[in-house]
């Protein structure tokens, strides 16, 4: 889709360190991280927001890759929160999941 950032990123018009890749999605660092590990998962194909998602296959890429950074950056034991901002609550409009850690034990949800 034109004027989308994250579409940008698929295409490789914006280069950016790959935390996660596979056939469905892509993981890379938020600019703006909000915890030591901040990283946005998406799909390659451009889903405006969660109420669009409708292939598990991406949901399933999704679950793989967020378990995947959560071990390699140790999160068990040390919190981690996953974040999708939908419904017009997101600031970008092609669907992110956000993986924020640590964030500590028995965290407040927001
Ligand atoms: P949301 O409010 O859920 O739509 O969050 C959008 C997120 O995308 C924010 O946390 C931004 O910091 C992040 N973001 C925006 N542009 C980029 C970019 N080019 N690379 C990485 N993260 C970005
Ligand atoms: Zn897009």
């Amino acid at each position: 889709m034109t004027d989308c950032i994250f579409c940008e990123i698929v295409k490789g018009d914006i280069p950016k360190d790959f935390r996660f890749k596979d056939e469905n999605v892509l993981a890379f660092d938020d600019i703006h991280p909000v915890a030591k590990v901040h990283v946005l998962f998406i799909p390659k194909e451009h889903i405006a927001a969660f109420e669009n998602l409708f292939d598990d296959a991406i949901l399933s890429s999704i679950r793989k890759g967020i378990q995947k950074i959560v071990e390699q950056n140790d999160l068990v034991g040390k919190g981690y929160k996953i974040i999708v901002n939908g419904g017009g609550g997101q600031v970008i409009n092609h669907l992110h999941f956000h993986l924020i850690g640590p964030t500590g034990l028995h965290a407040p949800v927001v």
